[in-house]
């Protein structure tokens, strides 16, 4: 099934985890309009800019987000959220670019660290087909093992 231009639903509920498991991924109708709605709103637009992008995270049932350690409120779990990355640009910049040009409702820089490569960590971004979307940019990284959130785009 295809949800836009560049993007099939194949790539938004495949994942290695659920098939090693046997945990289904299937969405319900409702999270798939969802999903059609992020693919339209964030993810084609990407593409567009930049070229081909990995989605490496798309719809997760409860389960699979459980097995995943996912956060209980996880948006991936109302197909509202993407994790993705484009191969030849840093993160960052693509991070950069939606701030600047989508309407979204969470984007999160994840564990993006140029000393390890312009390619390391990906990018998060969230959009509400209700309109709620409300803009918020935070940055994921990891300090003394741990996960830690900040607001904004936070480089080191
Ligand atoms: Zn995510």
């Amino acid at each position: 099934m295809r949800l836009s231009k560049n993007f099939w639903l194949n790539e938004l509920i495949k994942s290695p985890t659920a098939d090693r498991f046997g945990i289904s991924n299937e969405p319900t109708t409702d999270h798939l309009l969802n999903l059609t709605v992020v693919t339209h709103q964030i993810l084609q637009p990407v593409r567009d800019k930049f070229g081909v992008i990995t989605v490496n995270s798309g719809y997760r049932s409860p389960t699979l987000n459980t097995k995943v350690g996912g956060s209980k409120t996880s948006q991936h779990c109302n197909g509202e959220a993407v994790d993705f990355e484009q191969l030849g640009t840093p993160n960052y910049e693509v991070a950069k670019w939606i701030s600047d040009n989508l309407e979204f409702d969470q984007l999160i820089l994840e564990f993006y660290n140029p000393k390890q490569g312009a390619n390391s960590g990906w990018v998060h971004c969230s959009h509400k087909k209700d309109g709620s979307n409300r803009g918020k940019i935070m940055t994921a990284m990891r300090i003394n093992k741990k996960t830690v959130y900040k607001k904004g785009f936070v480089l080191r």
